[in-house]
């Protein structure tokens, strides 16, 4: 059954409550690191004002893991980075008004008397532990703010939290501009991707990934594994790998892998060579190597890898990619995570990257437009291409 998209519900004088994901990374005094995350819901901010005609715009979001009410965690800031970037994209005069709190008599006065270009702000909803814990009294005082519910909180939707999967059982609830997008070409990915599709894996450990690789490997056609990942793939082949970092528990699970995937006919592609070093520091002498030393850790995928990956990337009609090649945060260990993230971009496959950390991987190359989708879904996108089903698109209201 289709879900309710955002263009599917009429807006106009309606009090349309909009959950986003606000959750920014923040320093210790409550400053905004990066705003990414209030970029991206800007669509759906502006289909609304377009839209609500003499209705009211209330965005509730979660920052951080509030013990309590804590200063630091408070959406103010918040509010004034989106007032500044609403100004900035031209998208209009609004004032954005934070609120002291997310439910309650003051606040549902509030939102009555506001004004048509104000944008009100909840506070952080995460200062009621019966948020988390979906609590349903909590869901229902929510949901009297508003008359129609969009939900553009995609990163979010792996949890049974109240404001994702409580207030759709009192308001009407439509997907939101980027949820939808998510949803729309992570779907791609699962089902009829045009072939061959490659999926190119990397990160720290094989443990995060086998879920994932559990289920693509049903459906992929191809798969490329650098990053540390690979090295415990290579090591439960007996081949030496030094101080790389291994999960030996595992050795018997990445066997099962390699030959499932050679049972269904399914390359997959390991490093030949690596950059090695003996520490993980930027100023360590650096070795390539196509067998690592016993003395030398693998911080990134060698030369000749690096070509061969290149090549198997100019092959694939549809991509996924998930976690670096190498230890990219050290610049001098960051190469082969650069050309295959270039590699990718260039290709004229279809091609997303994301899942854990892959978002600000792309972003830090500046080659965010070059991709079909960079999810913003962190572990959401994972479990959607794990093939699990997630709370929050399931609490969605069937067209
Ligand atoms: P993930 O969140 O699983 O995508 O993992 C990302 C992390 O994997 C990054 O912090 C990388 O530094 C780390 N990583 C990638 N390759 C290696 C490696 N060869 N040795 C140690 N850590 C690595």
């Amino acid at each position: 059954m289709a879900k309710l998209s955002f263009k599917d519900v009429n807006l106009r004088d309606k009090r349309v409550l909009t959950r986003v994901d606000f959750n920014v990374p923040i320093d210790n005094n409550g400053n905004i690191l990066d705003d990414t995350r209030i970029r991206k819901v800007l669509p759906i901010i502006k289909y609304i004002l377009q839209n609500k005609g003499k209705g009211k715009l209330i965005l509730a979001s979660h920052l951080g893991r509030p013990k309590a009410r804590e200063e630091t965690l408070k959406m103010d800031k918040v509010g004034k980075k989106l007032e500044d970037l609403l100004k900035a994209e031209r998208i209009g005069e609004f004032k954005v008004t934070k609120l002291d709190d997310c439910i309650g008599e003051q606040v549902e006065k509030y939102v009555k008397r506001s004004k048509e270009n104000e944008i009100i702000l909840l506070e952080n909803l995460r200062f009621y532990k019966e948020e988390e814990n979906n609590d349903d009294g909590f869901a229902r005082k929510l949901a009297f703010l508003g008359d129609i519910y969009i939900n553009d909180a995609f990163s979010a939707s792996h949890r049974a939290h109240a404001s994702i999967v409580g207030v759709p059982k009192y308001l009407k609830t439509a997907m939101g501009v980027l949820f939808e997008k998510e949803i729309n070409s992570l779907t791609k990915l699962i089902s009829s991707p045009e072939r061959p599709y490659l999926l190119i894996l990397g990160g720290a450990k094989v443990s995060d990934k086998l879920p994932l690789l559990k289920n693509l490997i049903k459906i992929v056609d191809e798969i490329i594994i650098g990053g540390a990942m690979a090295y415990t793939f290579i090591a439960a082949k007996g081949v030496p790998v030094g101080k790389s970092k291994v999960e030996t528990n595992l050795f018997d699970t990445a066997k099962e892998l390699l030959s499932i995937a050679e049972s269904k006919n399914i390359k997959i592609n390991l490093p030949v060579d690596h950059l090695t070093a003996e520490k993980i520091e930027n100023d360590a002498k650096i070795f390539i190597e196509e067998t690592i030393s016993s003395e030398r850790i693998g911080v990134d995928i060698g030369p000749k890898t690096t070509e061969q990956f290149s090549k198997r990337i100019k092959e694939a009609k549809t991509i996924f990619w998930n976690g670096p090649m190498g230890v990219y945060e050290i610049p001098r260990f960051q190469g082969g995570t650069k050309i295959i993230a270039n590699e990718i971009s260039k290709s004229k496959a279809f091609k997303v990257a994301g899942g854990g950390d892959t978002q600000g991987v792309v972003i830090n190359f500046n080659l965010e437009d070059k991709f079909d989708l960079v999810s913003t879904g962190g572990g959401a996108t994972l479990e959607f291409l794990e093939g699990k089903e997630l709370p929050g698109y399931a609490a969605i209201h069937n067209k």
